[in-house]
């Protein structure tokens, strides 16, 4: 074994990348037909030869008789070869996906159980049978799997927030997963640490956060899955600070506070860190004023809750809430409860991205005074899921309440003699001890498109969605009752295109039903897909545009699909309503009116 020295001295290895199209697919012609498959039945026979009878009633000996030879089981797992072929079969796969996506229905017309009761009970025990078990599980995606997804990549998915997509995104993944490390200290992958904190002080200065959060600037972050570990792991760090203060036993005292728009994630993250559910403060919001969370009433409900002898502890302010993307006021927020040992944490899951653009960083105005703030980069800006980035100006509060000193296995004695701050421990910042080298993706994203390319992205998504407001404002019949916000528009159809009687009666629940039916038909058509949200008591439809495939004509055609859908859902209340009038008028005479007329009537309307 060649020693350490003789080993940094070694000339790198030299790597061969092909760059002809050998054995990749020509032309697109034939979608998804160019390989060679075991027929369905054969191979669940096969698949099957280990139960007494197979699905199709054969005997094991039937079974074997039509199986070709049996792979070997010791097949390597890990072949350079077999790999680079392999991959192209799934590259090609899915570049043939986002060539033909546009033809798939958004959201699948399926059935619960519609997979289940097409799959084997149990796993095979033995390889697929044939020279090419992963062509034949590709076509199982492509057959069976496919028509029962949602496809969150079709330009027309304006439901939810987005979760981008892109060429380094999704190679950025794959590239994480073959190198497969584990970087959960410094030792144990020291590139993967140091990209880390390389990567998150990059995409902090990008989003234009203030220095303090960021390792240049005395703070820090890292990279997690999710938005939800982001809300636990801060709220435990806030924890664990103050109980050190007043003392353990009085963890029943602790009070957390958001707003009613709050993503429900944080009242996972404040049971979990055992805030009791009676101090959970969710502070009501309005219309009046967008749905963002009032200083003057935190103070209030902060204050009383000191009266009372309970203990303030964290703040989670949205920037871009899921409903209707509104804006809490950081600066405000942060005054109101400077003073009170409030941990503020900002929660940019979605809206965070649109910080690349100067034109939006007001929406973090006042964040130097923030404790923490995170931000799914695989929202908005290209990395695929998954990857959150939290930043925290105290990263010793945060391994204080996370970090382990029984883990002496997994210390190197060279990262023990870095001078400064020492190395950075990442499983000291987060639940878990296995992480994924999410850096890398981040890195590429951030390599190849450039903080100029994130902007140009962005934008054009906002120009979309601003474009999609003003076809919503020319239509009488719809109202936009939330100011837009980033890329997100919230609309409904008017009270009074639901017919003269529900405008006059003021009441919500009917013009809220008809606005869930409109939602229920657009999605039904497969050409376009959104969501819904209640705010202030009434029901909205949401569209969200953020897809790196979504187009100003796929924009246009989802609201003739929206308006068409209207027409429809409109003339059928109106004919309800018309219908429940004359049943009124005719209580003395019932057959004057026959109701059937009704249903001819809207049945023509429908199918004309
Ligand atoms: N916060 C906000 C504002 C969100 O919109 C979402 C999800 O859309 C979340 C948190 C939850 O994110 P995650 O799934 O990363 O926990």
């Amino acid at each position: 074994m060649p020693s350490t020295s003789a080993i940094n001295k070694m000339p790198p290895p030299s790597y061969s990348f092909p760059l002809t199209d050998e054995g990749t697919r020509s032309g697109q012609e034939e979608y998804y037909t160019t390989w060679e498959l075991t027929p369905r039945s054969t191979a669940m026979a096969i698949l099957n030869h280990g139960d007494t009878t197979t699905a199709n009633g054969s005997s094991p000996a039937d079974a074997a008789a039509v199986a070709p030879a049996m792979p070997s089981l010791v097949q390597p797992p890990l072949d350079a070869d077999e790999f680079r072929r392999q991959g192209r079969l799934v590259v090609d796969f899915i570049a043939d996906y986002y060539t033909r996506i546009d033809e798939h229905p958004v959201r699948p017309a399926v059935a619960p159980g519609f997979l289940a009761r097409q799959l084997p009970d149990t796993a095979p025990a033995r390889p697929e049978p044939g020279d090419d078990a992963l062509a034949a599980a590709l076509r199982d995606v492509r057959d069976l799997i496919l028509p029962g997804v949602t496809h969150w990549q079709s330009p027309r998915h304006f439901a939810h927030f987005a979760a981008t997509a892109s060429n380094v995104g999704a190679l950025g993944e794959a590239l994480t997963a073959g190198l497969n490390i584990n970087p959960f200290t410094w030792a144990a992958s020291p590139a993967a640490t140091e990209l880390e904190v390389v990567v998150t002080d990059w995409l902090g200065k990008a989003l234009h956060l203030p220095e303090s959060l960021l390792f240049s600037g005395g703070g820090g972050a890292t990279l997690l899955g999710t938005s939800c570990e982001a809300m636990l792991c801060t709220l435990v760090a806030a924890r664990d600070r103050k109980l050190a203060e007043i003392g353990e036993e009085r963890i029943g005292d602790l009070v957390v506070y958001c707003s009613d728009q709050t993503h429900f994630s944080f009242q996972k993250a404040a049971r979990i860190a055992g805030i009791r559910r009676g101090n959970y403060r969710e502070i009501p919001t309005s219309r009046e004023s967008g749905f963002t969370l009032s200083p003057k009433v935190l103070r209030a409900a902060v204050r009383a809750d000191e009266a009372a002898g309970r203990v303030p502890l964290f703040l989670c302010a949205t920037v871009g809430t899921t409903p209707t993307a509104a804006v809490d006021p950081l600066r405000e927020l942060c005054a109101t409860v400077a003073g009170h040992g409030v941990w503020v944490h900002v929660d940019a899951a979605y809206a965070g991205a649109a910080c690349v653009c100067p034109e939006f960083r007001h929406a973090i105005a006042g964040a130097e005074a923030v404790d923490s703030f995170s931000t799914n980069p695989h929202k908005w800006l290209l990395a695929n899921m998954d990857c959150c980035a939290l930043w925290v100006r105290r990263p010793e509060a945060l391994t204080a309440a996370l970090g382990t000193d029984h883990d002496v296995i997994l210390k190197d004695p060279s990262s023990e003699r870095d001078c400064g701050r020492g190395v950075v421990d990442y499983k000291d910042w987060q639940v878990a001890l296995s992480r994924r080298f999410r850096a890398l993706k981040l890195w590429l994203v951030l390599r190849c498109h450039g903080v100029e390319g994130l902007r140009g992205f962005v934008r054009a998504h906002v120009r979309m969605a601003a474009a999609f407001e003003d076809m919503v404002r020319a239509d009488a019949r719809f109202e936009v009752p939330v100011p837009r916000q980033f890329a997100l528009v919230c609309f409904r159809l008017r009270s009074a295109a639901a017919g003269e009687k529900r405008a006059r009666d003021g009441d919500d629940a009917e013009p809220n039903e008809l606005n869930r039916r409109l939602l229920e038909a657009v999605n039904a058509t497969g050409r376009a897909y959104m969501s819904s949200a209640v705010v202030g008591g009434i029901y909205v439809l949401r569209c969200a545009i953020g897809n790196s495939l979504t187009e100003e004509r796929h924009v246009r055609e989802a609201w003739c699909v929206v308006q068409e859908q209207a027409t429809v859902v409109l003339a059928a209340a109106a004919c309800t309503e018309e219908r429940a009038v004359h049943s009124a008028r005719c209580a003395d005479a019932p057959a004057a009116v026959p109701p059937v007329q009704n249903e001819v009537s809207l049945h023509s309307f429908l199918n004309s």
